[in-house]
């Protein structure tokens, strides 16, 4: 069985995936999630909903997931982060969605969804072997010296 949506009707939060949360993890009503269509996910959402489109809120973001984590941080090269999140926003405007900008998406819109930044890069040989996700944008916390 694929991912579907879900919403909480009690707040309203939407989840993606198999199965809805057992409780809600923003108003911690219990066995609240029903299923819904994806006309009814984009109307609680509206036009503003989730929407992130400039260079500073991408960067922000990636930042924010980074410190976030014990394990990986973002790159400190500001160059690297200023080339990656223009090219993260062009495939935003050309493809529709915040895309790699080191892979090519396939066309197959299920499969393209593992090329959204920030990927599950933790499971990447590149990441495994160089302590780096595949374009350098999120890198190892401690990284070994050989
Ligand atoms: S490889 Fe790095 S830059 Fe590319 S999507 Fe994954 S996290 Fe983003
Ligand atoms: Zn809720």
């Amino acid at each position: 069985m694929g991912k579907r949506l879900w919403r909480c009707h009690v707040c309203n939060d939407l989840h993606y995936g198999i199965n809805p949360p057992e409780v809600c993890p923003t108003c911690g009503a219990k066995r609240a999630f029903m299923l819904i269509d994806h006309d009814e996910a984009l109307r609680i959402i509206g036009p503003e909903g989730g929407e992130i489109a400039t260079q500073e809120t991408v960067i922000d973001v990636w930042r924010r997931f980074g410190e976030q984590s014990p394990e990986f941080k973002l790159t400190e090269k500001g160059e690297e982060v200023d080339l990656l999140s223009k090219g993260v926003l062009e495939n935003r405007a050309i493809k529709g969605l915040k895309y790699c900008p080191c892979r090519i998406p396939t066309g197959d819109f299920q499969k393209d969804l593992n090329l959204i930044c920030p990927c599950n890069f933790l499971r990447q040989n590149a990441y495994k072997e160089t302590g780096e996700c595949w374009c350098g944008l999120f890198v190892k916390r401690h990284k070994e010296v050989p």
